[in-house]
């Protein structure tokens, strides 16, 4: 039987897969689904805007979707859950009798929520609190997200931002952003060089002996860097900020403006541990970055390259990326992450070990063919689109939004700038695109 892959996600893991298996298995079909009417996922919804370069692996992503085996299908949500309210929305199962093989590559879209905080009416004042609850993710959003806030909007206008944004970055109030973190300090080499924000200096008693045979060189150096502070001395500078370490929120009050932490410690396995003791400050604003997870509701992590669902192993069913690892790790990890699942997912293909089961649970092998139809839509999918009036973006498509997204930046001096899915549809419909 001749291989047909879907990969429900179309971010960098899904382009990767995609590319590797084409290259080891040239007849396969793959098709990409996407609850998002734009492809590559974190890629454009991630990245930080003034890291354009990182962005330059699209142009890896357009040559795989220049393959003619090769189909994207955006806004369409494959969900057991509440669908987004422009997508079109099909249940998972759906896919089964149309593919061999599947492929969950749909990231680690659910974020991580304090219950006990009550929210502070947003106002663009002085304030702005940042928790980090987790390191790596949290901790690399959170320092996008200040330093962003915290530079010039003039420097920033001509990068991947809305100009609505640009327009609420330059009338925004912001002078000093507290960075919060439960445990003890990570790199933040960009956030210290911004020319026009100084940090308060941290406390030498947090930081421990530099010399120390503990510490990894990466670790040593970036302690070095935070103790020496900001590029421009402390309070120096209109816009300030502090990252203040050893604390977790407790808990907070709309009425008074004040959030409360808990102060911690670090046990001897370097896990934040209270002191009992707890701090209140006042605030005006809160933004949560508390990292990310994956909706385990599908899969279970912990059987790799298998799937549970229902008590059972699907075959033919894979997870790649953070879909399967969680919110860890850049683009070149998740590039081989899914190099690696292709690998097996061909390896099952070829040996046959897969056995007659498809994609699926019992009783769908698989076996029917997805007949595109003239305008290159599954005839399954077509039906459900028109039965729900959503309609479905292909990669030829999202190449022309693109490039009119680049047009229109460029004739307003920026890298692009981005349309909003209503001027998408105006715009397609003026292409007389179905
Ligand atoms: C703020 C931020 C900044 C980053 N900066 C960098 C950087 O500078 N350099 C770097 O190397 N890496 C960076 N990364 C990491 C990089 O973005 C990830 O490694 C990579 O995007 C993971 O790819 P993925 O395909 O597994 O997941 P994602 O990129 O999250 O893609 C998942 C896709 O699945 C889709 N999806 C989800 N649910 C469904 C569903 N039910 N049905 C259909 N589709 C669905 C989503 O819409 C999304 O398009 C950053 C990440 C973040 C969050």
């Amino acid at each position: 039987m001749s291989l047909r892959l879907a990969i429900v996600g179309a971010g960098p893991s899904a382009f990767y897969c995609a590319h590797r298996v084409l290259s080891r298995v040239p007849a396969a079909v793959v098709h990409l689904y996407d609850r998002l009417w734009a492809p590559h996922g974190l890629v454009r919804y991630g990245v930080a805007p003034d890291h354009p370069e990182v962005k330059n692996c699209t142009h890896k992503f357009d040559e795989t979707a220049q393959n003619p085996q090769f189909k994207f299908f955006g806004n369409v949500s494959l969900s057991e859950r509440v669908p987004l309210a422009n997508s079109l929305s099909i249940p998972l199962s759906s896919l089964f009798p149309h593919y061999t093989h599947l492929i969950l590559a749909h990231g680690a879209g659910q974020s991580v929520q304090l219950t006990n905080l009550d929210p502070l009416h947003i106002h663009p004042t002085p304030t702005i609190h940042h928790y980090a609850y987790d390191f790596n993710w949290s901790w690399k959003c959170l320092s996008d997200v200040a330093r962003l806030l915290l530079s010039d909007p003039d420097k920033l206008s001509p990068l991947d931002i809305p100009l609505h944004v640009i327009d609420q970055l330059k009338s925004s109030s912001i002078w000093h952003i507290d960075i919060v973190s439960r445990r003890g300090p990570l790199q933040l080499r960009e956030l210290l060089n911004l020319p026009g924000a100084s940090m308060d200096s941290i406390p030498p008693t947090l930081f421990p002996d530099l010399s120390s045979p503990g510490l990894s060189r990466q670790q040593s150096r970036i302690l070095a860097l935070l103790a020496k502070g900001s590029k421009n001395p402390p309070r120096s500078t209109p816009k300030t900020f502090s990252i203040r370490f050893l604390r977790s929120p407790r808990s907070s009050s709309s009425l008074d403006r004040t959030i409360t932490y808990d102060l911690n410690t670090l046990d001897a396995h370097d896990r934040a541990q209270t002191t009992g003791e707890s701090e209140m400050q006042r605030t005006d604003l809160i933004v949560t970055s508390l990292g990310y997870r994956s909706d385990h509701g599908w899969y279970d992590p912990s059987l790799g390259r298998s799937v549970r669902r229902i008590g059972a192993l699907v075959k033919n069913v894979y997870t790649s990326g953070w879909a399967a690892n969680g919110a860890r790790g850049v683009l070149a990890s998740t590039m081989y992450d899914a190099y690696s699942v292709a690998d097996t997912l061909v390896a099952d293909y070829v040996s046959g070990e897969a056995g007659a089961g498809g994609a699926t649970a019992a009783g769908n092998p698989g076996t029917i063919s997805v007949r595109l139809r003239r305008t290159g839509v599954p005839s399954f999918l077509r039906e459900v689109s028109i039965q729900q009036g959503k309609r479905i973006v292909q990669y030829e498509q999202w190449k022309m939004i693109d490039e009119e997204e680049t047009r229109r930046g460029q004739r307003i001096g920026k890298e692009r700038e981005r349309m909003r899915w209503e001027e998408v549809q105006e715009f397609l419909a003026q292409k007389s695109v179905q």
